[in-house]
């Protein structure tokens, strides 16, 4: 986008001014592991070892919790979180790791937590030294997330708890857990509360963390038991009970609405380099002219090109939508715009994904690791993992049926 139609304040463009001039000198370069698609897939722990130190010196120039409070280890700034990331994005950086506790827990926390927790966790979450993941789904509380069976037990001044979650991505890295459970087994919603879990300390000493394998090979995400494993109260984010309302919070920044809540400390930016050309229209048309295809290549098939003008169309279609939000005469529901982003972004990258597999042709079924793979196999890689992410956050099915529902005032589903 032109400079020209970002309608920055005079704050917001000298901060644009001075995260450009800072990312062209410290573009931290090729990396020297194998990097991901995106931090959901992270595995290896040089990788993220090398992550973890670009987050840090990301945060050290301040290009990292722009908009929290300096008292909690934030920039102080106003707005320009966004900035930071919109630049981070053109200078083709790679991802921040620490996903889960940037996106989700540390808003969460700048919001429901007490200011003794917010100071001792925040600069540590910001810096990426400490690791977050999510301790929401479980066996039988997926879409149905106040279904929680694992339950906290309030002894003396402590929380003893026991249970099951699973899919918890980055868990195997985690330092810390943001956590939803039952502290009351007689009311359904008011029977939830909202914790936040050392569980580094405690592997082996009352928490399990065991790696779940993805179709693709790889290792994202894991199985989480609990057992008798104490936390004290002060880690209770808002009251006893409360722990829906907060939940809401975390899942208004998880599907893509938090800035109307609270800002988000960095983000949820997942591509690397790699990943930026898996998920462009132009790197499906460089993808397409070094394909071979009878004789000629894949761009020349007209069929092929009708698919390629389509997406590139459909992602123009989005980032003006996108614009919308900065028109006050075309926001007829505050909730309209930000509640579409992650369906229509999740469906948008699948389908690309798909047609990378026409462009290829049978060269499709080659994989990582073989040298006669287009792009290394990540265009492959990128398919399998697409899928995903139109689960996780709640599935896009649900993300359909909370639109129609509180956007546009459909009857709620039975
Ligand atoms: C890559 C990935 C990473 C994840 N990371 C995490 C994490 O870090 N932490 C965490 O807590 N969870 C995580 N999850 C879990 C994710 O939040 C759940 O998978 C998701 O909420 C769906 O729940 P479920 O898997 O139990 O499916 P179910 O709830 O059993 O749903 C099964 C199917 O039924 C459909 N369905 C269910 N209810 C309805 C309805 N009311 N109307 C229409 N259709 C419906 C769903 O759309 C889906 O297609 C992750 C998932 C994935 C795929």
């Amino acid at each position: 986008m032109a400079d020209a139609d970002r309608m920055d304040t005079p704050e917001q463009a000298e901060f644009r001014a001075y995260c450009r001039q800072w990312l062209s000198a410290n573009h931290p370069g090729q990396p020297p592991v194998r990097i991901p698609l995106g931090a959901l897939e992270l595995s290896d722990p040089k990788a993220m070892a090398w992550l973890q130190a670009w987050q840090k010196s990301a945060y050290a120039a301040g290009l990292v919790g722009c908009d929290y409070s300096t008292a909690v280890g934030g920039g102080g700034h106003t707005n320009c979180q966004t900035i930071a990331n919109q630049e981070m994005q053109s200078a083709r950086t790679p991802f921040l790791p620490n996903i889960i506790g940037l996106g989700m827990a540390a808003p969460t926390l700048y919001i429901h937590a007490q200011e003794e927790v917010k100071r001792a966790l925040l600069p540590g979450l910001l810096s990426g030294a400490e690791i977050w993941c999510q301790g929401f789904s479980e066996p039988g509380a997926g879409s149905d997330l106040a279904n929680q069976q694992t339950f906290a037990e309030k002894r003396g001044d402590s929380w003893v708890i026991n249970g099951h979650k699973v899919w918890t991505s980055l868990a195997h890295f985690a330092d810390w857990m943001i956590l939803l459970c039952r502290t009351d087994k007689t009311d359904k919603y008011n029977g939830l509360s909202y914790f936040v879990v050392p569980i580094q300390p405690a592997v082996g000493k009352g928490v399990t963390v065991r790696p779940l394998i993805k179709l693709t090979g790889e290792t994202g995400f894991n199985e989480v038991i609990f057992d008798d494993l104490v936390i004290e109260d002060k880690y209770r984010l808002d009251a006893v009970g409360a722990g829906w309302k907060v939940a809401m919070t975390t899942l208004a920044h998880e599907r893509g609405a938090g800035l109307l809540v609270t800002p988000a400390a960095g983000g949820m930016i997942q591509e690397n380099s790699k990943s930026a050309n898996t998920s462009s229209p132009a790197a499906l048309i460089n993808l397409a002219k070094s394909s071979s295809r009878n004789g000629k290549t894949a761009a020349d098939d007209p069929l092929i090109r009708d698919e390629m003008v389509k997406i590139a169309i459909r992602q123009e279609a989005f980032r003006q939508n996108q614009r919308r939000t900065l028109v006050p005469a075309l926001t007829d529901h505050p909730m309209r715009i930000p509640l579409q982003n992650k369906l229509i972004g999740t469906e948008f990258n699948q389908d690309l994904a798909a047609i990378t597999y026409d462009i290829q042709g049978p060269a499709s079924s080659l994989y990582l690791n073989d040298e006669n793979a287009a792009g290394g196999g990540e265009w492959q890689l990128a398919y399998m993992n697409s899928f995903g992410v139109t689960i996780a956050a709640g599935a896009n099915e649900v993300q359909r049926n909370i639109l129609g529902e509180r956007v546009l005032g459909l009857p709620k589903s039975k």
